[in-house]
């Protein structure tokens, strides 16, 4: 595996790819990695010929600075995972790299709707940072596929739209969620969870699922209060609990009149925030 960490290098490398017509695969991280990164990594090493992942904790896709400074970043760790699943190149940048000053990247284009609820109303400018720091990412790669997590629904749903609107020649693959045994969703942030928070997190998973099982039984509204309220009495201090329509990330209130529908929350386990989701109507 290479490691590059500047532009120019990087460059140099997807120029000899694209000669050699090899489709290439990317997976832009933050680090601290684990078995849901590296599922994105082995899924794009299947479907392309060359494998790029980043790895950048993106100053602009954080509303809290304390929670950018205790972003955890072990390198050498994800460095040698990166190697163990045939990942041919890491981009391991600096900011003053995503983000020269000479260079306009501003993005004008607002992720609108979608970016207003959920993350959007609790992580104000959160999607404008995670659309600029993936469109940049994107013009230095020159991806033929971006793989991205479906842990993130929300995330991939403002990307899909910031491809379309641009008309960005990607191909987005969307990758199934990583869990834990007891069903915890896999994230960077997990090792900062106490011995307490690990024990009762769980009940996030086993809330969405039984909110998936309950569908039929209940109306949307009543079904994502008992959802949060299932949260609170773990101990767990929910921020939302959504039943959305899986396009439009809308709340719902006629389950029948939508194709897709998914349950979405974010809750705070201590002083860490965990997100997870899950489709109730695929
Ligand atoms: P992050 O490093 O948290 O920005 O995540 C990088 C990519 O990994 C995003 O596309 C995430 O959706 C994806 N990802 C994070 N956690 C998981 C997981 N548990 N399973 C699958 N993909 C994940």
């Amino acid at each position: 595996m290479l490691l590059i960490r500047n532009n120019a290098g990087l460059k140099v490398f997807i120029a000899e790819m694209k000669k050699k017509g090899h489709r290439i695969g990317f997976v832009p991280t933050m680090g601290a990695l684990h078995d849901g990164h590296l599922a994105l990594v082995k899924q794009a090493a299947d479907l392309c010929d060359v494998v790029v992942c980043s790895i950048f904790v993106n100053p602009t896709q954080f509303n809290d600075p304390a929670d950018l400074e205790k972003y955890p970043r072990p390198i050498a760790r994800d460095i040698e995972l990166l190697h163990s699943v045939g990942c041919d190149l890491l981009y391991l940048p600096e900011v003053a790299d995503v983000y020269p000053p000479d260079l306009d990247t501003t993005l004008r284009l607002k992720p609108g709707a979608l970016a207003n609820v959920m993350e959007g109303e609790f992580r104000p400018g959160h999607f404008e940072g995670v659309m600029q720091v993936v469109k940049r990412l994107l013009d230095l790669v020159g991806p033929d596929l971006l793989v991205m997590g479906q842990k993130d629904y929300q995330q991939v749903s403002v990307i899909r739209y910031m491809l379309k609107k641009l008309r960005l020649p990607v191909k987005l693959h969307v990758a199934e969620t990583i869990r834990e045994a007891d069903g915890l969703a896999r994230s960077s942030r997990n090792v900062r969870l106490t011995r307490k928070w690990r024990s009762i997190a769980p009940v996030i998973h086993k809330t969405l699922s039984e909110t998936r099982q309950n569908l039929a039984k209940m109306p949307p509204k009543q079904l994502a209060e008992a959802g949060f309220n299932a949260l609170s009495d773990a101990g767990l201090r929910p921020e939302y609990f959504r039943i959305v329509d899986g396009t439009t990330l809308l709340e719902i209130k006629q389950p029948g009149k939508h194709e897709v529908i998914v349950a979405c929350t974010a809750a705070w386990a201590g002083d860490v925030r965990l997100i997870d989701n899950i489709i109730l109507k695929p």
